[in-house]
């Protein structure tokens, strides 16, 4: 299926496998796939290794609204797929570590922080062919997105998943630790000024609590075929909008 130059906007709660699905949907259709948690995540580790953020969530804002004047955080590829650098520094795998995610969302909350982030995402939209993820893609990063997906999944489901990706990846968490940091976030990320988490109008609700990868990856192919392939099929039935 040809699928024209466009932007697919997928956002939604924490942990419902929207990088997966995002990046399978960028290798099926040779689209970039950019993660802009990344950089929130960047700016947060950033700020925990200056002593930017405490331990009770303050933000010293004198400190780190001029740090983002000279802040390099970028995304470079490689063979593993796209890794997050500071200048030099691969921290790709610092951050996604718990203790980065119990910080990253009073970050994320700072409109110089949103600001900082957006000019960058918007830099890499001017080529479309992009599927980017996040939280507020859909609604202020690319409002003109052509297609707009709100993933969700029950809270369970999503605090399961998380705990097998950390505990695969040798972190020491609980399923409690992982089920209250989702839920902090979606707060924290729903109820914030800036650009808060929400669906946009059109955007399409993807729940995928009880839907397999290939489910997913079969809802958009019918989704995409309907809107832009020349075989109208139907969009299945696991979507609302
Ligand atoms: O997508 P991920 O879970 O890695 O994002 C980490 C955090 O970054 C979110 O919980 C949210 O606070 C913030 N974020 C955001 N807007 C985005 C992407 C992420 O506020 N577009």
């Amino acid at each position: 299926m040809h699928i024209p130059d466009i932007i697919i906007a997928i956002d939604g709660y924490s942990s419902t496998g929207k990088s997966t699905f995002a990046k399978l949907i960028a290798s099926e259709f040779g689209f970039l796939y950019l993660d802009s948690g990344a950089l929130y995540r960047g700016v947060t580790l950033y700020a925990m290794e200056h002593g930017i953020i405490k331990d009770d969530n303050s933000i010293d804002l004198g400190k780190l609204k001029p740090a983002l004047t000279d802040l390099d955080i970028r995304f470079r590829s490689s063979d593993k797929g796209s890794l997050t650098y500071i200048g030099d520094r691969c921290v790709e795998k610092e951050i996604r570590t718990l203790a980065v995610s119990d910080k990253v969302s009073p970050i994320a909350a700072v409109p110089e922080v949103r600001e900082y982030v957006d000019r960058k995402l918007r830099e890499f939209g001017k080529k479309k062919r992009i599927v980017m993820d996040g939280r507020d893609i859909g609604t202020t990063v690319f409002p003109e997105a052509e297609l707009k997906i709100f993933m969700t999944a029950s809270p369970e489901v999503r605090a399961e998943r998380r705990l097998k990706e950390l505990l695969a990846k040798g972190e020491n968490v609980s399923y409690e630790d992982v089920l209250h940091n989702l839920a902090e976030r979606d707060r924290i990320d729903s109820s914030r000024e800036t650009s808060p988490l929400a669906k946009a109008d059109d955007a399409l609700i993807l729940d995928n609590s009880d839907m397999t990868l290939d489910d997913q990856i079969k809802w958009v192919k019918a989704v995409l075929s309907d809107r832009f392939g020349n075989h109208a099929e139907k969009p299945m039935k696991f979507g609302k909008s």
